[in-house]
């Protein structure tokens, strides 16, 4: 429905930029073999790159090529009002400039509503879903939902938010750097939000229904998310999905202990020139590039990466520290 599969298309067709801003065609420096491993770097479009996500960037598409494997570029645009497009042509401009090229089109979240909203009509219709009034000050201080609406609305009123009920919800799955891991979720979160009051449609339900008609067979992204693929992974069951690989690699903290975001005001790597970032990332990645490699260009770096990609390296890490 929405594959990715026309990449052989230039950068300008495939990137969605507005013209002018790239000055040659996407060069796909690994062969392309469709069928096997298509991995994806899915960045929301809040802010500029910042190191942390750079990483993220970098891990996925090493993890991709080195398996001479797809990397597929979303832009998790679905919250507008904290998503521009600014940032997201910004985004797209940072990985032109550390040549970690995509395969295919970028798919932007903010034009897939329909799906979200034909995926929760078929929810509601299975009787897996239900509306909630419950206002967020009442919700406070409980992290798992307890059920109130689901015995019928309080309120007649709406906007409501939607809910999707948890059933038969003892998750299991092996994460590549983390191995086995398992959830309850009636008793982490309970009945959860799949579309907001204001209309906009949770990330749990968007990023199944993308990485599914994506075709992506593993999901490589920051620890952070490591506690919801639960919640994913339950709504793959629910919606005949497949349910991809997992692999979360570690998020940055900053020397004050907190992870480091564009909401706090992460420096932009815009300053940073490519081949210093890349080898400071490939030491963060603990894939020991020698002092040497600095002087290489970018594409002779990712090529000496992607020979030596070792994501074990990386197993049971959750997060490291800003250099
Ligand atoms: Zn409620």
């Amino acid at each position: 429905m929405h594959r990715l599969q026309d990449a052989g298309r230039t950068a300008r067709a495939a990137t969605g930029l507005t013209d002018g801003l790239l000055t040659r065609p996407v060069r796909r420096p690994f062969p392309r073999n469709p069928g096997s491993y298509r991995g994806r770097f899915a960045p929301s479009p809040t802010g500029a790159l910042h190191l942390g996500s750079l990483l993220t960037a970098v891990a996925s598409f090493l993890q991709a090529r080195s398996r001479r494997g797809e990397w597929v570029l979303r832009i998790d645009d679905i919250d507008r009002e904290r998503c521009t497009r600014s940032s997201a042509d910004a985004i797209l401009r940072t990985l032109e400039r550390f040549e970690l090229h995509w395969d295919g089109p970028v798919v932007y979240q903010s034009q897939r509503i329909d799906r979200y909203r034909a995926a929760l009509d078929s929810l509601r219709q299975a009787g897996l879903v239900y509306d909630c009034s419950c206002p967020r000050k009442v919700l406070a201080n409980k992290p798992i939902y307890p059920g109130t609406c689901g015995q019928g609305l309080r309120v007649e009123s709406g906007p409501f938010a939607a809910r999707l009920r948890i059933n038969d919800s003892s998750i299991r799955f092996d994460d590549c750097l983390h191995g086995p891991q398992f959830q309850d979720l009636r008793t982490s979160c309970g009945d959860f939000i799949i579309r907001r009051r204001d209309g906009s449609y949770a990330y749990h339900l968007a990023t199944v229904i993308d990485d599914a008609d994506a075709e992506v067979t593993e999901v490589v992204r920051g620890s952070d998310l490591l506690d919801s693929t639960p919640r994913q992974i339950y709504l793959q069951r629910l919606l005949r999905l497949p349910t991809p690989s997992y692999c979360h690699t570690p998020v940055v903290i900053a020397a004050d202990g907190r992870k480091i975001s564009k909401q706090n005001a992460a420096p932009a790597i815009d300053g940073l020139k490519p081949s210093d970032g890349l080898v400071t990332v490939l030491e963060m990645l603990r894939q020991h590039p020698p002092p040497s490699l600095k002087k290489a260009g970018v594409s002779e770096i990712l090529k000496w990466a992607v020979d030596r990609w070792d994501v074990s390296q990386l197993g049971g890490i959750t997060d490291l520290k800003e250099p």
